[in-house]
């Protein structure tokens, strides 16, 4: 099916580079597909280390005159980006279906709430205050200012492709960096009308680039950024394997990283805790994006008294998710993103079952006549799972909810930091000191209290452990794309 926008502009397959427009260098492109389907229904420029290169000889000229600009100018540009952003939500939020397979109404919440990042940072860069020490001495004067790092290089993923890239670039620019940024093999159709957005708003040319890559050519463009010194900082958000060959690359220029990886987030569900607030809350973490985020609930553990009244709760409401294309009425949940999604999907299935999981709901992939591509799965929920299953240890990245059973709040917590991984963590409890005693456990950089829709403009993003360092978003969002000078000026 044609993909039909209301502003034909937006679908762009070309590079941008220093404010043009281009194919990759060596003429390549590759294929985009539908999720719903799994055909191929565009193509765009496939980069290489010559197209990095470019991207990042034109944002390191275009450095210097954007950081000598004002940050009120600067403030004014992004907020006609949020502007734009926001009179094209329909024709974003197309894109975004069709490339990522999401329902058509998350993918609207999704534009919207990219564009919250730009607003928020539009706001912040007016307020990027350094600090006046009070004297120590006599005759010298003490001072701190914040300044933009440089080149920034941003690595996105494929589960929110306007928001990842949104809320990477945003700060940057806010902060006086260029930007180099290459988007997911799976999603690059968003992010290029993202920066066709930006270009009609009226970012001077080279302060924002960006190049395409297919999943063979990406180390060539990434590594082209790693080793170049002028490229200052790599921000990344997407698998740990791939941040820690992010992280050794960056060492030998010592680049400022900010990752944000893979989580395992575990949900706790506690004996005093409201079931029905607890199941809204896993429903709405859990399968928004299909249970591709990274903040969603990998484990959930239920206490024993507690553990079959959620289970049958629980029960009713994923039996009633509507599988289908994203832009089909009434559909939950969409396709996932891929092949390899599905396989993994199913490897974490098969494995929980042959290590004695029940299958309490869905378990298999979904072929019908309104599910009729390669890549559904139904939603699944497994009982009595177990430390064995390769889901208490990975991120399934799909719509399947393993439940754990506990006994005590220690062992709650035990089993809950029981992994490398620190990005989100949920529990529901009703007991007050229960509460702060759990938050302070959680080995987590993201806590919901009674609350699975976490993420905001307004507050720190970001994981700790293997699951990476850095915060997007909030007023710390901003500290990541700056580094501190201290002026001290003597002779007074
Ligand atoms: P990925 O880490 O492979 O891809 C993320 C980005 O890194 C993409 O732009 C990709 O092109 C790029 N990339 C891949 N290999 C690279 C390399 N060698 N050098 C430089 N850049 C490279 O993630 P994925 O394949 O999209 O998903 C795999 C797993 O990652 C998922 O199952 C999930 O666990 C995790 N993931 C996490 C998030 C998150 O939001 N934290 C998002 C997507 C995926």
């Amino acid at each position: 099916m044609p993909l039909l926008l209301n502003n034909p502009e937006l679908l762009r397959s070309q590079h941008f580079i220093g404010g043009t427009w281009r194919a990759a260098h060596s003429g390549a492109s590759f294929a985009v597909a539908d999720p719903a389907s799994g055909q191929d229904f565009t193509a765009v420029a496939d980069g290489d280390a010559a197209d990095a290169r470019a991207a990042s000889d034109a944002a390191h000229t275009a450095l210097e005159p954007w950081r000598q600009t004002s940050a009120r100018d600067r403030a004014r540009l992004l907020k006609r980006w949020h502007a734009l952003i926001l009179a094209n939500t329909d024709d974003l939020a197309k894109l975004i279906c069709r490339e990522q397979g999401k329902p058509l109404a998350e993918a609207r919440g999704e534009v919207a709430y990219g564009a919250t990042y730009v607003e928020w940072f539009a706001e912040e860069a007016v307020r990027a205050y350094g600090d006046v020490i009070p004297d120590q001495v006599r005759g010298k004067r003490m001072s701190v200012v914040r300044e933009a790092v440089g080149v920034v290089a941003a690595i996105t993923p494929w589960n929110f492709p306007l928001a990842m890239i949104a809320r990477k670039i945003a700060p940057a620019l806010a902060a006086g960096c260029t930007v180099v940024a290459k988007p997911a093999e799976d999603t690059p159709l968003t992010a290029l009308a993202l920066v066709w957005l930006a270009e009609q708003a009226g970012f001077p040319p080279g302060v924002i680039n960006i190049v395409c890559a297919s999943r063979t050519q990406t180390p060539a463009v990434v590594d082209d950024w790693l080793q170049d010194s002028r490229v200052r900082k790599i921000t990344f958000t997407g698998s740990t394997p791939v941040g820690k060959h992010l992280a050794r690359g960056s060492a030998s220029t010592l680049k400022k990283l900010s990752l944000e990886l893979g989580g395992n987030a575990p949900f706790i569900v506690f004996d005093d805790a409201n079931l029905d607030a607890a199941v809204n809350g896993l429903m709405a973490a859990k399968f928004r994006n299909g249970g591709q985020t990274c903040v969603s609930p990998n484990r959930v553990y239920v206490q024993d008294s507690v553990y079959q009244a959620f289970a049958d709760k629980l029960a009713a409401r994923v039996a009633a998710l509507k599988v289908g294309p994203g832009n089909a009425d009434g559909v939950q949940i969409g396709p996932m993103i891929n092949a390899r999604a599905i396989e993994k999907i199913s490897l974490h299935v098969q494995d929980a079952l042959a290590h004695g999981a029940r299958l309490l709901l869905g378990g298999s992939a979904v072929r019908n006549d309104l599910a009729s591509g390669p890549f559904y799965y139904a939603p699944t929920i497994l009982g009595d799972a177990t430390t064995d299953m390769l889901l208490f240890k990975e991120e399934t990245f799909g719509p399947v909810v393993p439940l754990f059973r506990f006994s005590s709040e220690e062992q709650a917590i035990q089993m809950a930091n029981d992994t490398p991984f620190g990005l989100a963590a949920y529990f529901y409890a009703a007991d007050a000191a229960r509460i702060w005693r759990v938050s302070n456990h959680l080995e987590s950089g993201i806590v919901g209290i009674n609350e699975g829709a976490l993420a905001s403009e307004a507050a720190p993003f970001g994981g700790v452990k293997e699951s990476g360092y850095g915060r997007e978003g909030s007023r710390y969002g901003l500290d990541d794309y700056m580094h501190t000078k201290y002026l001290c000026q003597g002779g007074l």
